[in-house]
């Protein structure tokens, strides 16, 4: 069977009439004498709503039942395209997850999808039928409504590409593909032809919110090749995948930003093994993801300052864990909003020398101060004042030549 899985986002559904162009963006693969499995998300802003209305409800809303509330977005969505397909005479039916199922592990909010049963769709398939499956969401081993992540249906269409060998699988958005950084926060941005998977899976969890991270280490992990296109403009968009596909002679493949994000100092911590785990071990346990940390060279041998970044988000509670945590002693807190990380990214880095001085020297050349600095093998993070975040876009799109 030549199976495509075209995964539809929430702006390419956002809309009745967007609903209808899907649709026939569908038939396109029709008549190429492909079996189309459609994986839809819910209709933009639909399960940011869930979510605040989950949050007037309840402080503590369940996790399980959040996943039952906020997954009900792509019902909608799958039951209206199923019935676009339907009104053009096609034969097509919506699939939730637990129809399937789509078995997942681990916690609310936050699972994984380890299997998909095959037989129902197959046999959907083989009678013609287009299955319309609800991204986002999976039925855990309590038989229980579970959802993968916020931007999951793009890990859904991955795994549902894996399990099904599909031949191809099609990221549809509103935007022509991956771009040099945001393009609708830098004009000059500039659509990437082929990307790799380890690159664009820095881009993601540094901030391009193009695809989501979990997906491309699936597809990275089990080798599928991601095509990115737009459900409006009909033009070739960007392929994600693996390395040795592709010829590269940029140093830099594209830089990401992130927004909302603070910085916290403890100043005057006393510099003894173990300090690092007693501060870091109660926000993980509260689930506060630390980002980037520094801790400066003890000058005395007696005392240090230790830096790290969370999300604006989760400010509150961390100041609250450490301001109580009788396991460390610290001379002052100083917590700080407003500040973004900047990141360079490409695999180019590897083999040219003097990127991190470039890309210090064109911040230092615009008065950006630096004020953490984080690196891998192919990427390097700063992180600087919020208000500065588009002037160094700009500045450092410019020094990488990634316009031409
Ligand atoms: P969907 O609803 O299709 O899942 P998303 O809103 O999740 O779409 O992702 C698309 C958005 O990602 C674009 O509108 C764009 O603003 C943003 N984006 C961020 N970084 C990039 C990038 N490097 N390339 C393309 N889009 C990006
Ligand atoms: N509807 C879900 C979300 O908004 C999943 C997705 O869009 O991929 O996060
Ligand atoms: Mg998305």
């Amino acid at each position: 069977m030549k199976i495509v899985v075209l995964k539809f986002g929430g702006t390419s559904v956002g809309t009745i009439e967007k609903i209808k162009n899907v649709a026939d963006i569908i038939c396109i693969y029709l008549k190429k004498r492909y079996k189309v499995i459609v994986v839809s998300s819910a209709m933009s802003g639909v399960t940011n709503e869930l979510i605040n209305k989950s949050e007037k409800i309840s402080r503590n809303f369940s996790e399980a039942e959040y996943d039952v509330l906020v997954s009900s977005g792509e019902q909608i969505a799958c039951s209206l395209l199923a019935g676009r397909l339907i009104h053009k005479g096609y034969k097509s039916r919506s699939w939730l997850s637990w129809q399937i199922p789509i078995i997942t592990k681990g916690p609310y909010k936050n699972s994984r999808i380890n299997q998909i049963n095959k037989n129902r769709i197959i046999k959907f398939l083989k009678e013609g039928g287009i299955p319309i499956i609800s991204g986002f969401q999976g039925i855990n081993d309590q038989n229980r409504i579970t959802t993968i992540g916020r931007g999951g249906s793009d890990a859904s269409a991955i795994m549902i590409a894996k399990f099904f060998r599909a031949k191809r699988c099609i990221i549809y958005t509103d935007v022509e593909g991956v771009y040099t950084t945001d393009p609708n926060k830098l004009n000059k941005a500039k659509k990437i032809k082929v990307i790799s998977y380890e690159e664009m899976l820095e881009m993601a969890s540094l901030g391009a919110k193009v695809m989501q991270p979990v997906s491309i280490q699936d597809a990275r992990l089990n080798r599928i090749d991601i095509e990115v296109k737009s459900s409006f403009i009909k033009k070739p968009g960007t392929l994600i995948t693996k390395r040795s596909n592709i010829i590269n002679n940029k140093i830099v493949t594209g830089i990401s930003s992130t927004q909302n994000d603070s910085k916290v100092s403890l100043i005057g911590v006393k510099d003894k093994p173990g300090v690092a785990a007693a501060i870091f071990k109660p926000l993980s346990r509260n689930s506060i993801n630390v980002d980037m940390v520094v801790q400066n060279i003890s000058a005395n041998g007696k005392e240090t300052d230790l830096t790290f970044t969370i999300k604006t988000e989760d400010l509150k509670k961390t100041k609250k864990i450490i301001e109580s945590n009788r396991n460390i002693n610290f001379r002052k807190l100083l917590l700080k909003r407003n500040v973004s990380k900047i990141s360079v990214i490409g695999v180019g880095m590897i083999t040219t020398p003097g990127v991190t001085f470039r890309m210090f020297q064109t911040l230092a050349n615009k008065k950006i101060n630096i004020q953490v600095i984080s690196t891998s093998e192919i990427k390097i993070s700063v992180l600087i004042d919020k208000k500065n975040t588009k002037k160094a876009l700009i500045a450092l799109h410019k020094e990488f030549k990634l316009e031409s």
